[in-house]
């Protein structure tokens, strides 16, 4: 009889000794998850924790509509996409029905960071031009392409000469803030000057590549009234636009099913790209674009990926979407999302170090700094309220460049109850001190 031994002794050495030393784990003593329902993880020795940071799962975990989807179609048809299957057809007229009119075509794919490559290489072969225009602190993705605009990773080894960042949108941080009512205009502004400042060098973009709520730059919304005249100037200027949706869509943010739409009717992309939550957790992934810019793209030859919309993939996507319409998760989104920033800003009187508490439906940052007039970063200690809330069974992770952000991203059937779990929870670890 062997003795047990906790997974994270026995599996960790390995991990560390077969994967990259840049592969992340979430805390210093990494938890060995071995399950999760709804809005809860239990690790190895049975804790329970609350889920308040997961990036995949949309409908909770373990939902038993995909599993069961995912178990029958497995046992019943799985190949490639060669052959033809009900489920993809009718997954494609689910899914393009919930974009605006004219984004009829689907690309399926298996990662976030397929989706933004292929409409980058679309937008490129299209235009016959090499630059991109983004949103700075961006991540995009991991292939060569991708990481190429993602400032996140080009940090590391130099910014590419077609890539040109402009300013994150902050208005808690940046040079126009909450009390500017023109905020949106002003920040859209240095973006539309570098389409300008492109042109006039002769080499315009081929793309504006965004999100509609931006995590990496520090769970930033965008303010009203961005992105609308960045798509005007966008489209005099012959330059294609990609929305990254794989952060921000399927109902998270509440007010939309998509990110992009939060900005009004006027914002229509070129390009959708989906991932993570699309399949709450089993890869499933998409770009989407009009029938007209397919076609064009089409003289390239034939696209095709051997598990981009596998019968599985299509199963669990389809059934998900039916389950977030049939759930009303966009509306608990857009209502419980803002009940738990509520319960987090009631705590600010409180607790100096919160600075700012932001976001859209389920997606929201609390922003920790240790001085409120000059918002000196509190980093550190960021880290180790998350290592607290750990301790105390609630699960929540730092974001943003200077790492000083809770990323608050629940599964969308988070209670009021979990919210009022979570800020107790904070409330609790804020008042430990350290
Ligand atoms: N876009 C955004 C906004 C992302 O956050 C990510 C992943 N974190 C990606 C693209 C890449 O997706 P994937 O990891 O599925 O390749």
């Amino acid at each position: 009889v062997t003795a047990w031994r906790p997974t994270a002794e026995r599996a960790l050495p390995k991990r560390h000794h077969h994967l990259p030393n840049s592969h992340p784990t979430y805390f210093t003593n990494p938890i060995a998850m071995v399950r999760a329902r709804d809005c809860r993880f239990y690790d190895e020795h049975g804790r329970s924790y609350l889920d308040a940071l997961n990036n995949v799962t949309l409908v909770g975990h373990g939902h038993p509509r995909l599993v069961d989807v995912a178990a029958r179609q497995l046992g019943r048809l799985n190949t490639n996409t060669r052959f033809v299957y009900d489920v993809l057809s009718e997954y494609a007229e689910r899914l393009t029905a919930t974009l605006p009119d004219g984004l009829d075509v689907v690309y399926f794919v298996n990662s976030g960071s397929e989706a933004n490559d292929l409409a980058l290489r679309m937008s490129r072969y299209l235009t016959k031009r090499d630059d991109v225009v983004i949103i700075d602190d961006a991540y995009h993705g991991y292939t060569t392409t991708v990481a190429d605009v993602s400032p996140s990773r080009y940090k590391h080894y130099g910014k590419p000469d077609t890539t040109h960042p402009t300013p994150v949108p902050d208005r808690y941080r940046g040079r126009y803030g909450y009390d500017d009512p023109e905020a949106g205009a002003h920040y859209a502004r240095h973006v539309i000057e570098t389409f300008d400042r492109l042109a006039a060098e002769g080499r315009p973009p081929a793309a504006y590549l965004f999100e509609a709520l931006l995590a990496g730059g520090g769970q930033v919304v965008l303010p009203p009234g961005y992105l609308a005249p960045i798509f005007a100037a966008a489209s005099r200027a012959g330059a294609m636009t990609i929305a990254d949706e794989v952060q921000v869509g399927f109902g998270r943010l509440g007010e939309a099913f998509w990110g992009f739409q939060t900005q009004g009717p006027d914002v229509v992309p070129d390009f959708v790209t989906m991932g993570k939550a699309m399949g709450n957790g089993f890869p499933v992934a998409a770009m989407v674009t009009t029938r007209e810019i397919s076609q064009a793209f089409d003289a390239t030859g034939r696209f095709f990926s051997t598990y981009g919309g596998n019968p599985v993939a299509c199963a669990v996507g389809l059934e998900l979407l039916k389950v977030v319409e049939e759930e009303g998760l966009q509306q608990n989104a857009l209502e419980t999302g803002q009940y738990l920033r509520d319960v987090l800003a009631a705590l600010a009187p409180k607790h100096e170090l919160i600075g700012d508490v932001r976001g859209q439906g389920f997606y929201s940052g609390v922003e920790f700094v240790l001085d409120r007039e000059t918002k000196e970063p509190a980093s550190e200690e960021t880290l180790l309220i998350c290592e607290r809330l750990k301790d105390r069974g609630v699960l929540v992770y730092p974001t943003g460049p200077a790492w000083n952000i809770l990323k608050l991203k629940p599964p969308l059937s988070f209670t009021r109850d979990h919210a009022d779990e979570f800020a107790a929870a904070l409330d609790a670890v804020l008042e430990e001190g350290w």
